[in-house]
């Protein structure tokens, strides 16, 4: 039955009569739903509800917000096969994608569970005689995030349970795509005990992002997204006197050396590539292999592996890939295709055509895979975001790192190789913000912290673990010295 997704503020579902956006079902094609998308007005009353939060949520003890994220974590443990189903119906990832994302931002609730140790601050006793100093990490005031559709859980959970528990409150703007399960964690965490106003969210679009980018109330903005639209709300939160972080697209590349383990490089290829149907900032989409002989052998090991990969609805068991967001996507991704033939790239494996039986209307590809790609080439310097995999043979190690370092985008790369030196040399000098060894681009655990360089990232402060603290928190040093009270 078609439904309609709602804002969440002040602990309440707020139905209101502005624009709609409709929701698809991925797997099918069909119109499932409507999203509503917030206006100035909507806004306006989400944010007065976190600047009045504010006033006591910030004055309760870092002890008392760790033990509603820890009912908050077990809640979301109990819910998560209902969260991955919403996550699923809307997204189109396989039911198994969905809850492993849900995980990983439940690492980050599990962090920041632990915010009385965070936030514990420094003291030095006599940086001069008789005076002390020490800091102190205060909340900044009303936060937001705005999000994607890639991980509609993930992405929300890796900021606002951070946010909070420094002691701010927050908007979240998630994907007008796939925005349900944001309201069932907002629910969630309401029936954790977080006071009203403290978490709300905003259901939206590019108007509804605007009006939170220049409100006046708005402290800090963490987006996550495209990078045109993460400079876009870069520029316009920071002329607008907010701190800023804003994380872009990706182009990530993998380094295949001449000695590497081809079987495990192979796996760790295609499951990076493929997976979430490639619509993934941190999925391989360039795979750089040094000398002929590494690019035919790997060449011939991932046809295989591709032609094992069940494409289908992620609501079935054995499926691997599921479909693409929107038929508006699928256009795209299919005209990088076109785009790749044309510049003369050898097109190994054409799956764009691909559907699976009984969902000929859903938006479905099948893995592509490309040969032969020259850096000059766009299906090499675009983001294509989809399941469409580049392979660029060079001759050398000097020769790869160069092209991973000229790239403009530099979220995560990798390299496959038994030489440790050379897998030093790749950490050392490498240009990009997380990096993965034998392993493919990896996401970092949620005591480390996340983010890119060049076009990956607008601003420089990594997204949860101690940069969290760092981005939800201002630093305050106080230097004292008493002295003895003289009685009159
Ligand atoms: P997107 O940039 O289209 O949308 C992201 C958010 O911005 C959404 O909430 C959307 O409503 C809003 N938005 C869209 N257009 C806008 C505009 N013109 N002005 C203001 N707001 C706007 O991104 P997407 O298609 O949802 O997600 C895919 C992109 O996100 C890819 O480029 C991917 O690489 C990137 N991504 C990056 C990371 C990372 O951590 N670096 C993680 C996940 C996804």
């Amino acid at each position: 039955m078609a439904y309609t997704v709602a804002h969440f503020i002040n602990g309440r579902l707020l139905a209101s009569a502005e624009k709609q956006l409709p929701l698809f079902n991925p797997a099918t094609g069909d119109t499932i739903g409507h999203v509503l998308a917030a206006n100035g007005k909507i806004v306006n009353s989400a944010i007065d509800a976190a600047k009045v939060a504010f006033q006591t949520w910030s004055t309760t003890t870092p002890v008392q917000r760790a033990k509603i994220l820890f009912r908050y974590k077990e809640l979301i443990e109990k819910n998560l096969e209902s969260l991955a189903t919403l996550i699923t119906q809307e997204h189109g990832k396989t039911i198994a994608e969905a809850m492993g994302s849900i995980q990983r931002g439940l690492e980050v609730v599990d962090y920041a569970c632990g915010i009385p140790n965070h936030l514990k601050s420094n003291f030095t006793e006599s940086v001069a005689a008789g005076i002390d100093s020490y800091s102190l990490h205060q909340p900044l005031g009303v936060c937001v995030g705005i999000t994607p559709f890639n991980f509609p859980a993930m992405i929300g959970l890796w900021m606002f349970p951070m946010a909070i528990s420094c002691g701010n409150t927050f908007v979240w703007k998630p994907s007008e795509k796939d925005p349900s399960c944001s309201i069932r964690l907002a629910e969630l965490a309401k029936e954790a005990g977080l006071p009203d106003g403290v978490l709300n969210v905003v259901q939206g679009d590019k108007e509804t992002v605007d009006a939170l980018l220049i409100h006046p109330d708005v402290k800090a903005i963490s987006f996550v997204g495209s990078s045109f639209v993460a400079e876009h709300v870069y520029k316009t939160a920071m002329t607008n006197g907010k701190r800023v972080q804003a994380f872009g697209g990706a182009k990530n590349h993998c380094i295949v050396m001449p000695d590497a383990d081809l079987e495990q490089t192979t796996d760790a290829i295609v499951t990076s590539a493929y997976g979430s149907a490639g619509e993934r900032c941190m999925a391989i989409s360039v795979v750089v292999t040094v000398g002929d002989d590494v690019a035919d052998t790997l060449i011939s090991k991932m046809k295989k592996k591709i032609a094992d990969l069940k494409v289908g609805p992620g609501t079935v068991a054995d499926v691997d890939v599921g479909p693409l967001i929107t038929q508006a996507h699928w256009e795209r991704v299919k005209s990088y295709i076109e785009i790749g033939k044309k510049e003369g790239a050898t097109l190994l494996i054409d799956g764009s055509e691909y559907k699976p039986e009984k969902y000929a209307a859903g938006f479905f590809m099948g893995a592509s895979l490309f040969d032969h790609v020259t850096p000059n080439m766009r299906i090499y310097q675009d983001e294509i975001f989809g399941p469409v995999l580049s392979i660029v043979r060079v001759k050398d190690f000097d020769s790869a790192l160069k092209l991973v370092n000229e790239h403009e985008y530099g979220n995560g790369t990798a390299i496959f190789t038994r030489d440790g030196y050379i897998a030093k040399q790749f950490a050392d000098k490498v240009q990009a913000g997380m990096v993965g060894i034998n392993v493919p681009v990896p996401v970092p655990a949620a005591y480390h912290s996340f983010g890119g360089w060049k076009r990956s990232i607008f601003s420089d402060i990594g997204m949860y673990g101690m940069e969290a603290i760092r981005f939800y928190t201002r630093l305050k040093t106080v230097t004292q010295r008493w002295f003895p009270r003289t009685l009159a």
